[in-house]
């Protein structure tokens, strides 16, 4: 017997697909019913899953993929939103049809695809406000958007507004006096390039920086921000003054650790859920003149970890990190976030290619300041002492600007062999003895070509207690990693992305399991059980503070809520609420 809307509505909703009525009424209009139960047959036989687990089933995967695919045709032949033509005039650019739409509806990920209905860039912090103002009185979804390098349709918004916060990108003020005090504010939109080069003007460095620069200020403070000196010192939401920041209610608010505190919390590493960042002042401090690297290369998993934990737990040098790579001459030789060689001699890499059991190899960069405040504080690494292969670890030096602005292997691998989908899986693993066994057996289980299609493995070390948004979920131990394992799905079709996430989310579910938490710029479940296990007893804290600053479910879609344009007019009361309840 056919379905009605509100069993597909059901159906689709408990699989965790964020289907609106509008969306259904047109499938079901333009879809032929056996095309459709077919398509969706393993939901229709009970295969959606029980909600209780906090992970998608594997049928929910290939659900939301195939929903997806139809959503793409319905963009395609329906006509634009009715709130589309009422949107008010902004000081920034609005653009309502072309490329530009169709850019905004994929991220770095290119996992899903989201066309929004009307992409602004606004101008000033008044045209967010308005944007905000706008969407609450027309029940649209709206997306905040900086360098899209998220994974998982974060900042995207079907058939709703995204704002393209690029477009915002000055730098307000930069005060200098070279002791505790220098700081500068910044638009949000503004990549940390913009920031790095604005403060290497005068000497100086933001305190965090990520290994790559081309992410927004807004979009890393939304997400976390980690970067290679977060063994010591946290995260980019960890070292801010203040924010300005435009709740979902349309208010402009400065915060900060000591005014309006309770927003400063809500919107760090929240994805832009109940608020848009405007405006950040980050402190600076003197930049180191140079760094002295070394790599080393492993073939051991456990001599890696063993010199990774030491130089990382007590502090023996400056910013680290390390990543796994198939074993090959290439992966052995060139140096990390660059396409240039190390003068290893060919005994040492013939020696090591012939004597590493297994498929993978592991390098590890430490790297020591030279000049700046931090400088003498342990001394310079010992490559001679490391565990690494014989023969295989060198040292160099750079400058602090060349160091920062290297290019990391996950765009060198889009630049060398194409663009293609990456479901990722991201987290953070307890630096313990059960997240050795954990990343142990994972290395063994997975191939570097079947398993990851070649993407990049990373690792970078994190201390715990140096995180201070409230709602940023870690593992208790002391010391994590963050395990990156950005997969390639090639070829890209949805059966491959589909499998590649099913096995993300066995892992994810071994990495709960000891304790381990999730960094959510990857691939994540959309499921609204997925997120209430993710936050855990703070749930409830997270679904009063949506009502707080974002009643109307203005900045929905993620976290399981999902918002959608009601295309209705402001004095129609008739319509449901956009959003999805928590
Ligand atoms: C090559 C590469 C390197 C990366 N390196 C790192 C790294 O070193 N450290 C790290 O932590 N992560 C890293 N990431 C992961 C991640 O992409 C970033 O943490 C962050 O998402 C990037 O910022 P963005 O400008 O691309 O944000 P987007 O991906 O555009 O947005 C991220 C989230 O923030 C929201 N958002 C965007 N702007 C604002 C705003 N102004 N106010 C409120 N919410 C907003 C969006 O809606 C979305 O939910 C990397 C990703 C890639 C692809």
């Amino acid at each position: 017997m056919a379905m009605d809307t509100q069993e597909w509505l059901d159906l689709l909703n408990a699989a965790g697909i964020a289907a609106s009525e509008e969306e259904i009424l047109w499938v079901l209009s333009n879809t032929p019913a056996h095309e459709l139960q077919d398509r969706f047959k393993i939901l229709l036989s009970g295969g959606q899953g029980t909600g209780e687990k906090p992970t998608y089933q594997r049928n929910q995967i290939h659900a939301s993929l195939i929903w997806d695919q139809l959503m793409q045709r319905m963009e395609e032949d329906q006509p634009e939103p009715e709130w589309v033509p009422s949107l008010p005039e902004f000081a920034g650019e609005l653009i309502t049809a072309g490329e530009a739409l169709e850019m905004a509806a994929w991220d770095f990920g290119k996992v899903r695809r989201r066309k929004p209905a009307a992409v602004l860039r606004p101008a000033h912090t008044g045209d967010v406000a308005s944007a905000i103002q706008f969407c609450r009185e027309w029940g649209v979804g709206l997306s905040p958007r900086g360098f899209a390098h998220s994974a998982g349709a974060q900042m995207q918004s079907r058939r709703g507004l995204v704002l393209d916060m690029k477009s915002m990108s000055k730098i307000c003020s930069l005060e200098s006096d070279y002791g505790e005090s220098s700081f500068c504010e910044v638009e949000a939109g503004a990549g940390w390039d913009v920031v790095l080069k604005a403060a290497m003007e005068k000497g100086l460095t933001p305190p965090i920086v990520t290994d790559w620069l081309k992410v927004s200020v807004g979009g890393t403070i939304s997400m976390g921000g980690f970067g290679f000196m977060s063994f010591w010192r946290g995260t980019q939401m960890d070292h801010l003054l203040e924010l300005e920041v435009v709740t979902g209610t349309g208010e402009v608010v400065r915060c900060s650790s000591e005014q309006n505190s309770e927003l400063f919390d809500a919107v760090r590493g929240t994805h832009g859920k109940f608020g848009i960042i405007t405006r950040a002042k980050i402190p600076l401090e003197p930049a180191p003149e140079k760094v002295r690297l070394v790599q080393a290369c492993y073939g051991s998993l456990s001599k890696m970890l063993d010199d990774f934990e030491v130089y990382a737990q007590e502090r023996k040098t400056d910013l680290i990190h390390a990543f796994a790579a198939e074993k090959n001459r290439e992966s052995i030789v060139t140096k990390m976030n660059s396409t240039e060689t190390l003068p290893f001699e060919d005994a040492s890499i013939d020696a090591a290619l012939s004597n590493i059991k297994g498929e993978w190899v592991y390098n590890l960069e430490l790297v020591d300041f030279i000049g700046g405040p931090h400088d003498g504080q342990h001394p310079r690494v010992d490559e001679s002492a490391l565990k690494c292969e014989p023969g295989l670890a060198a040292s160099w030096e750079l400058g602090w600007e060349e160091f920062c602005f290297r290019i990391p292997p996950l765009v060198l691998e889009e630049q060398y062999r194409g663009a293609a989908p990456h479901p990722e899986l991201c987290s953070w693993v307890p630096m313990d003895s059960d997240g050795r066994k954990l990343l142990t057996d994972e290395f063994e289980r997975l191939h570097p070509e079947g398993d990851t299609g070649n993407g990049p493995v990373l690792f970078f070390p994190l201390k715990t207690d140096q995180v201070t948004p409230p709602w940023f979920r870690l593992p208790t131990s002391e010391y994590c990693l963050f395990w990156g394992l950005l997969r390639r799905a090639d070829p890209g079709t949805p059966e491959r992305i589909a499998e590649l996430m099913v096995d993300n989310e066995e892992i994810f579910e071994r990495i709960l399991e000891i304790g381990g938490q999730r960094y959510l710029p990857d691939t994540p479940p959309e499921t609204a059980s997925f997120w209430k296990c993710h936050f855990g007893p703070l749930w409830q804290k997270i679904v009063r503070s949506r009502m707080r600053w974002d009643p109307d479910g203005v900045l929905g879609s993620s976290f399981g809520w999902h918002s959608h344009s009601r295309e209705r007019k402001p004095d129609d009361d008739s319509t449901p609420p956009s959003s999805g309840t928590p």
